[in-house]
């Protein structure tokens, strides 16, 4: 985006909460008639978001406070409070990124979006939009909100279905995510971890070691945050220890494939080790244990928590959550919300489907032998 597009997206949000009569928008090509204009001063340090922001760490030019923006010259009256804005600025530093910096011994760059807040500490990514800290931050920040979007719509949740933001850290060193993993996901880590229900948090090292293109850490993000997002919304209840691990790795690794090349990620929850076993492209597998009448029944792996599901299994559920957002029925949401209320999985094909699940399952093997094949494919 350029600066000229990111200034009118910046003014475009501003407008969108004021109401500026029709006549004042043509009073001056500068602000609009919003009688704001980006503050020069911070001209080359300005955040770089596609996604509104709401604060970020790394602004703060002492001209504008942070806020990124300045009395337009032909003072027209403003339409914002900036010296409101300013004051918000001023007390949300004090919050949460003053606690991080308190305990990490250091400042470390935090910025808020309407769905998340992002602690994120490495310098740079392989992306162009990544070539420094403050730039990967917005990167990031953009992903996770667009991540948010694309949740909302394959759960069929609204924004009220969520009870807050969630907390994402990003980690450049592994000591860093073992001092704070079990402060604020409440799980020691050196890998990655997550603290999951009304409060959701995860934690990640990028670890180039394991992750080896930029991407990489991009899905490690949308597999933790996918967990986050589910166990957050409705209720506040993680299904994976209430019978309901399949709707939750089973979207995890969903996503992982939808979105990317690929399964990576397997979250063990008491280790919560990152093991990088069998890198996952499915479908051919699936296939090929329905050809073969391997396809275990559907009661086996609906009712387990997700530590006691095999590799396999999570295949199987991987595969069952495909047909239930992408067969003819798009009925994922409904299912994950009917696992968080400890629904059993025979009920919720009643109430939703209104077919018993031994229906549900010859028409997913239906399903599976139309649509996946037993040749390598992308999936
Ligand atoms: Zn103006
Ligand atoms: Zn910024
Ligand atoms: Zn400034
Ligand atoms: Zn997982």
């Amino acid at each position: 985006m350029t600066s000229v597009a990111r200034w009118l997206l910046v003014l475009a949000c501003v407008l969108a909460w004021t109401s500026p009569p029709a006549s004042a928008q043509n009073a001056c090509k500068t602000c609009a008639g919003s009688g704001l204009a980006p503050c020069r001063p911070c001209a080359k340090q300005r955040c770089t978001n596609e996604h509104e922001v709401l604060f970020c760490s790394l602004a703060r030019c002492k001209a504008c406070g942070g806020t990124q923006l300045a009395p337009c010259k032909c003072a027209a009256p403003a339409k914002l409070d900036l010296a409101a804005k300013r004051a918000a600025l001023e007390a949300w530093r004090t919050k949460l990124p003053a606690e991080v910096a308190e305990f990490m011994g250091r400042e470390i760059a935090v910025a808020e979006s309407a769905h998340f807040v992002l602690v994120w500490d490495v310098p740079k990514v392989d992306h162009k939009r990544g070539t420094d800290l403050h730039g990967a931050l917005h990167l990031y920040l953009d992903r996770l909100e667009e991540f948010h979007t694309r949740f909302r719509a394959d759960t069929d949740s609204k924004e009220s279905d969520f009870s807050s933001k969630t907390l994402a850290m990003v980690w450049a060193r592994e000591a860093d995510q073992e001092k704070a993993s079990p402060k604020w996901t409440l799980q020691p880590s050196n890998t990655e971890s997550k603290l999951m229900g009304r409060a959701p948090v995860f934690s990640v090292f990028y670890d180039k070691g394991h992750m080896h293109e930029e991407y990489e850490l991009h899905q490690a993000l949308v597999h933790q945050a996918s967990h986050c997002l589910l166990s957050n919304v409705h209720n506040g209840i993680w299904s994976g220890n209430i019978k309901g691990g399949w709707v939750d790795e089973g979207l995890a690794h969903w996503y992982e494939n939808e979105l990317f090349d690929g399964v990576r990620h397997y979250c063990y929850v008491e280790a919560d080790t990152l093991v990088d076993f069998k890198f996952g492209k499915w479908e051919a597998g699936v296939r090929r244990a329905l050809d073969g009448g391997k396809l275990p029944s559907i009661f086996t792996f609906t009712g387990l928590h997700t530590t006691e599901m095999t590799p396999p299994q999570r295949m199987f559920a991987w595969a069952l959550v495909d047909y239930l957002l992408r067969g003819p029925k798009k009925c994922y949401g409904a299912f994950a919300r009917a696992a968080k209320e400890k629904k059993p999985f025979g009920e919720a094909c009643q109430a939703i489907l209104g077919k018993s699940a031994i229906e549900l399952e010859r028409d997913w093997h239906a399903w599976l032998a139309e649509n996946y094949s037993a040749e390598p494919s992308k999936r």
